[in-house]
């Protein structure tokens, strides 16, 4: 029994190491990135997702519509529902997303997504997770602001490797023994290290933290440091500093020197659960938008996910559409549109400060809607 596993196993690592060789060998070629200037129409596609994704996507659409009216009336942009990105069309398909679904998709040139429900166990593979392979999105951008606490973090996180990219594919030997795969590339981390360090060129930040395990997961987390150190040599002017993942979950939240840090370069998995910790700092998940980006593809989303035990308390319509908006004004600086990002950066400040609807994410507090109508009057 234990050799036909162990045999099985090997066959099916062998698959995998050489997919992943190909993939790296991919990634070497050089990438032609998406000039959005030279773009004669821009679509954008929308994707409502899960739980309380229709109702967050639902204020997202509207104030979209209003900012972007008049490219949308001369045709030179253009708002694309997708649909058929839901937990009960990927469930009866058995695909995390759907051919026909990722086909309208790959027609868009960016898009702005409701969170989708991954289920527990099983081998259906998270619809983020294949977007982000799909459409090569290598980038997770995830932005923190406290102005009045001098925090202004922006986490660069490695979006198709680590422990993400074999997840669903690890093997079992009965209920006994469970494996899963951590991958890391060259070509990989390159790519996302350079993100990571232009931004901090670009924004006139000084630092970079590179944030690993690396102590334990010698052989990827060891790679992605050396590398990211490597890359960094290219922007003198900008120091990088290693830290543990662990260390720099309580370094979020000490006070005393949480302000110093500027930018996070992180894999994969410590990014992940690193950037919810940060925007519950900022306010909570429902405040914190996240850019998924690639070269010719982009993405953006709420930082957190379909929240299903809200909608079955029947609060889902009081679910806070803040994180969706700042994905939206993500998209908006993204194409080119920095004035229409600013508007709507403005008015959801004004609403914020005026506060005469006030979102508290429960009955107690305003609907979605009711906080979209009041940034629309604001815009
Ligand atoms: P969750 O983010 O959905 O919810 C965590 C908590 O935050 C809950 O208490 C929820 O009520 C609250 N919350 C989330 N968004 C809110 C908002 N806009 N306003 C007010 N409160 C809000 O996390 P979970 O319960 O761990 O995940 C639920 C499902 O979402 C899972 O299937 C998971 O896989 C999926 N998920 C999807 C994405 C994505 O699509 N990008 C991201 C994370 C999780």
């Amino acid at each position: 029994m234990n050799e036909k596993f162990i045999e099985e196993a090997a066959e099916h690592f062998k698959a995998l190491l050489k997919e992943q060789i190909e993939r790296q060998e991919r990634m070497e070629k050089a990438a032609v990135k998406t000039d959005f200037n030279s773009i004669p129409k821009l679509t954008i596609g929308l994707i409502d997702g899960d739980g309380i994704g229709p109702v967050i996507m639902a204020v997202a659409e509207k104030l979209l519509n209003e900012l972007l009216k008049d490219d949308i009336a001369s045709g030179k942009a253009e708002l694309k529902k997708i649909e058929g990105l839901t937990i009960e069309n990927r469930l009866a398909l058995n695909k995390a997303v759907p051919d026909d679904v990722l086909a309208e998709i790959k027609k868009c040139d960016v898009l702005l997504k409701g969170p989708t429900t991954t289920p527990k166990g099983g081998s259906m593979e998270s619809a983020n997770v294949c977007l982000r392979r799909e459409l090569d999105l290598y980038a997770n951008v995830r932005p923190v602001s406290i102005p009045e606490k001098g925090i202004d973090w922006c986490f660069f996180r490695e979006n198709t490797e680590g422990e993400y990219t074999l997840g669903s594919r690890g093997i079992e030997l009965s209920d006994k023994l469970s494996m899963d795969f951590k991958v890391t590339t060259d070509a990989g981390t390159r790519r996302i290290a350079r993100a990571a360090f232009d931004y901090a060129r670009a924004n006139g930040k000084t630092n970079v933290s590179i944030v690993t395990k690396a102590n334990i997961m010698k052989k990827t987390d060891g790679m992605f440091s050396r590398i990211a150190h490597e890359v960094g040599e290219s922007y003198p002017e900008i120091t990088a500093d290693d830290y543990y993942i662990d260390i720099m979950c309580a370094n979020l939240v000490n006070e005393d020197i949480r302000s110093k840090f500027q930018v996070f370069l992180l894999p994969n998995l410590y990014g992940d659960i690193i950037t919810d910790e940060a925007a519950q700092i900022q306010g909570g998940v429902g405040t914190a938008g996240s850019a998924n980006i690639g070269d010719r593809y982009a993405m953006f989303e709420a930082i957190h996910g379909s929240a299903p035990r809200k909608v079955e308390r029947g609060e889902g319509a009081y679910a806070n559409p803040e994180s969706i908006l700042k994905a939206a004004e993500m998209l908006l600086r993204h194409v080119g549109k920095a004035d229409k990002a600013e508007r709507l950066e403005k008015a959801i400040a004004l609403c914020k400060k005026e506060g005469r609807v006030v979102m508290t994410g429960h009955a107690d507090g305003a609907t979605a809607a009711e906080f979209g109508e009041y940034i629309l009057e604001k815009l």
